[in-house]
């Protein structure tokens, strides 16, 4: 038995997720033996070739694609950055706009926004309260020269999933590209390509039981995107850089067990975080949910604490051995506030007393019931407190 200061519960999975036994053990040999350069013709580095080959059909065929439209990246970010400024540079004199919403991760847009002060016109759309974009805003916006739209697949804060199959039917009726970050997605949800009509889809290793440090970006056949990284011939010419060899057969083997796993994961997280939610709202008063009821990422929930910040709750889970994230940033005493919730159109004390529980394989019912127990007593704490500084002007 552990006793209560030695247990640690990991509800952060959004922000990483452990990397799984079975990835770290197909990487290891690329780290010692099999440590050839994929681009040399010698067999060291045809094994690493083979590899890497092996990795991309396993990476396709978690999204429905056909192999030679993956290209390994170095993150999420990467691939994001690539998707939006390659297609701006390669319409670049030709059309100037694309659409983006304003709940995107901030690889999103500040890519956007740093196309936007060399010349291009970005039109951010507006979501609704639980932070969903519509097809109908989509296609409002669209104009002559709108080379790209780009909305994400689930946001990473609150988890509501976007109807990304209608939104990619606008764009590819308009004639359009369409780019989605499903960086919270892959691995976690069932992906198409072909039924969520994208052009471009971004992914990253951490986000599901894979390594940090290595993503993807899906590229539609045929599709022309301007170099992002330029160097050597690797990716087909498509991207520079010699490549992270261990890193790809890490991604591939996390792809290919969610492949496998995905329905028992979605299954169990769904019941562990629709628990988590329900006892917690039993045991403590003034609880809202953020995000959408039911189009939601199946292990995020972004809860508001009535009456208590989020700093104090997530300092005070982090010493019962709770490891949470909230929807703000303290930056040198300034806070920042979630521009997703703002932009949900939460009430200002529901934005700074939200912390989001993003619940992976790693967690089970014991840890839902100590954190239950947990949060009550904090909550009902930190509650106090505040009510005796009101009442005695503190
Ligand atoms: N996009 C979304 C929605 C994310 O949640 C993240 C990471 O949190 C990223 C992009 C960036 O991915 P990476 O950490 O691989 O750069």
């Amino acid at each position: 038995m552990t006793s209560a200061t030695e247990r640690r519960i990991y509800f952060d999975h959004s922000a990483t997720t452990p990397v799984a036994p079975e990835v770290v053990e197909a990487m290891l040999p690329f780290f010692t033996g099999t440590f050839g350069n994929a681009s040399s013709i010698h067999s060291f580095g045809q094994k690493a070739k083979v590899a890497l080959e092996d990795a991309r059909r396993q990476v396709s065929s978690l999204l429905g694609a056909e192999p030679s439209e993956i290209v390994f990246t170095s993150c999420g970010t990467e691939a994001d950055n690539w998707a939006i400024k390659g297609a701006a540079h390669f319409f670049e004199g030709k059309k100037k706009h694309l659409i983006t919403s304003i709940v995107e991760h901030h690889a999103v847009l500040f890519t956007c926004n740093y196309l936007h002060q060399h010349g291009f016109d970005v039109t951010y759309l507006p979501v609704d309260k639980f932070g969903m974009v519509s097809p109908a805003s989509v296609a409002e916006a669209l104009r002559e020269d709108t080379f790209l739209v780009s909305i994400m697949h689930a946001n990473n804060e609150v988890g509501t999933v976007n109807p990304i199959g209608e939104i990619g039917k606008v764009c590819r009726e308009r004639g359009v590209l369409f780019h989605t970050d499903a960086v919270q997605t892959v691995g976690k949800l069932p992906i198409s390509v072909i039924d969520m009509n994208v052009d471009l889809l971004s992914l990253s290793g951490h986000k599901f039981y894979g390594p940090k440090g290595v993503g993807a970006l899906f590229m539609r056949r045929g599709l022309q995107l301007e170099k992002f990284i330029h160097g050597g011939h690797q990716e087909r010419d498509r991207r520079a850089g010699t490549e992270n060899v261990a890193g790809v057969v890490g991604l591939g083997k996390a792809a290919e067990l969610c492949q496998t796993q995905i329905e028992d994961d979605e299954r169990r997280l769904a019941k562990l975080s629709g628990d988590l939610y329900s006892k917690l709202r039993q045991a403590i008063s003034g609880i809202y949910l953020n995000g959408h009821e039911s189009q939601r990422l199946p292990g995020i929930l972004n809860l508001s604490f009535d009456g208590v910040s989020n700093d104090s709750l997530m300092q005070n889970l982090d010493l019962k051995g709770i490891a949470v994230s909230g929807g703000s940033a303290c930056n040198s005493g300034m806070a920042e506030t979630s521009h997703v919730l703002n932009a949900m159109g939460l009430p200002m004390n529901l934005i700074l007393s939200a912390i989001r529980f993003s619940l992976g394989r790693i967690n089970c019912e014991e840890d839902i019931d100590y954190t239950v127990s947990a949060l009550g007593e904090i909550v009902e704490r930190l509650r106090t407190v505040k009510r005796s500084q009101a009442k005695f002007g503190a």
